[in-house]
């Protein structure tokens, strides 16, 4: 299959260099250590505590029951004692309900998942969600309603500074590719595919080196963001287009990241639930790490393990920069999504101060998704959500290249991000009214 490539996307500085080489190193914690370990940490419904106050639990036991079809259950990433369920830090929520745990014993083992005999009861009794950063509970996604004939594995990577991905890739590649057969043999989808950008030419020799094992077809990517975007990367590969609104399965097609691949094989074949992630922790930071870490760390304690910050910390974002969130509170916790911590101090940022738009159409040429920023920032600005509506702001995937070329420094993924949620808001109301 040749590299069909997708219009838009910019070339940023991707700062990858100081992790891209560092192999994957356990984060340990001690006894007395806790974990604060969100019941939201996943797209859909939060999960039911199933625990309290007081209550003994062992690494790997449900803490956290999902609730309805879309939504996950969580594990404790620790043996401990619960000390608390209450309010934790959360990057876009404010604060969301989450099981505090006191570590009282080191505990590699881990409570296995009830034995199940469906493919998609694993995934779900594991609390697998989309480890690329959407937390889209993964058995929702494996429940396909139609044939589905492409499955792409995602190793793009395509966010600065990240690396996370790209190590698993290298050190995990058969289990990653064991996940990926599971998921292409249950859902009998006729081709694997494997797209990865070619600035990790470790990770491409890794899978290319395991060819004769397992059948895929591997496609090195244009160096370009976002080219791990769910419809960049479809565009690219089998060069199908996802029409407005709608998912991927809709053009026969399920992409799944690489760590959600490996997340599925350790449930099915070692019945591990999800209850700890790699991370890359990099930026001012005396050293950058990627770190395999316990859901519910806080930030904080990431930091430290890298030798604390380089000079003052202006500003932490967890993700990655071009699509993370800035973080208020160092108490925040690693979730299922965190794939990484940046730290920037004041003379890594640009200058953000705002001048008027020159119409230059940077913006146009960027945007992936073939909107027209500059026009949808002016109707963003004045509310008007029907025209906005108009110019497809709703197919707008918030990835930021608008604002990263703007010469002008308009702040256009902001606006829209924004106005999609007053939009999402306006037709649920008008739904509900309908009713
Ligand atoms: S943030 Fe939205 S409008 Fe801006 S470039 Fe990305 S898809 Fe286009
Ligand atoms: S890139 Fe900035 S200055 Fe240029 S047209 Fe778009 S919004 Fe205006």
């Amino acid at each position: 299959m040749p590299y069909f490539g997708f219009k838009g996307g910019i070339h940023p500085k991707y700062n990858k260099e100081k992790t891209s080489g560092k192999q994957i190193e356990k984060f340990n914690l001690n006894v007395g250590d806790e974990v604060v370990i969100p019941l939201i940490q996943h797209i859909g419904a939060p999960a039911e505590a199933v625990v309290k106050k007081k209550e003994t639990v062992k690494r790997g036991q449900l803490i956290g029951k999902s609730k309805g079809f879309v939504s996950s259950n969580i594990h404790s990433s620790v043996t401990g004692e619960v000390v608390n369920i209450e309010n934790a830090p959360h990057p876009i929520m404010g604060s969301v309900p989450s099981v505090r745990i006191k570590v009282t014993e080191i505990d590699d083992d881990f409570v296995p998942i009830d034995e199940v005999s469906k493919f998609q009861d694993k995934v779900l009794a594991a609390g697998i969600v989309g480890l690329g950063g959407a937390t889209f509970p993964s058995h929702v996604k494996l429940s396909p309603p139609k044939k589905i004939d492409y499955l792409i594995i995602n190793g793009a990577e395509c966010e600065p500074y990240l690396t996370c991905d790209h190590r698993l890739m290298v050190e995990k590649t058969a289990e990653i590719l064991k996940g990926a057969k599971l998921i292409q043999s249950e859902l009998e989808i006729e081709k694997l595919i494997i797209g990865i950008e070619k600035n990790k030419p470790d990770a491409i020799s890794a899978f290319e080196s395991l060819k004769g094992e397992y059948d895929f077809e591997l496609i090195p990517l244009e160096v370009k963001y976002p080219q791990g975007g769910e419809k960049q990367l479809i565009k690219a590969t089998v060069n199908r287009v996802v029409p407005e609104g709608k998912l991927p399965l809709e053009v026969g097609v399920i992409v799944h990241n690489v760590g959600t691949c490996l997340a599925v094989y350790e449930a099915c074949e070692m019945r591990k639930p999800l209850l700890e992630r790699v991370v890359t922790i990099t930026g001012a930071v005396k050293e950058p790490k990627n770190l395999l870490v316990p859901i519910g760390v806080p930030v904080g304690k990431l930091i430290e393990a890298c030798g604390g910050p380089l000079g003052n910390i202006k500003k932490i974002v967890m993700g990655g920069p071009m699509m993370g969130f800035a973080l208020f509170n160092l108490d925040t916790p690693v979730m299922k999504g965190t794939s990484g911590i940046i730290v920037y101090r004041d003379t890594d940022l640009p200058d953000l101060s705002m001048n008027n738009c020159i119409r230059c159409g940077r913006c146009v040429e960027a945007c992936p998704m073939g909107l027209v920023p500059a026009i949808m920032e002016q109707f963003s600005v004045n509310e008007m959500y029907e025209r906005l509506s108009e110019w497809h702001v709703l197919n707008c995937i918030e990835c930021g290249c608008c604002s990263y070329v703007c010469p002008s420094r308009r702040p256009l993924v902001g606006y829209f991000k924004t106005a999609k949620r007053e939009i999402m808001n306006m037709m649920r109301q008008k739904k509900d009214a309908a009713k």
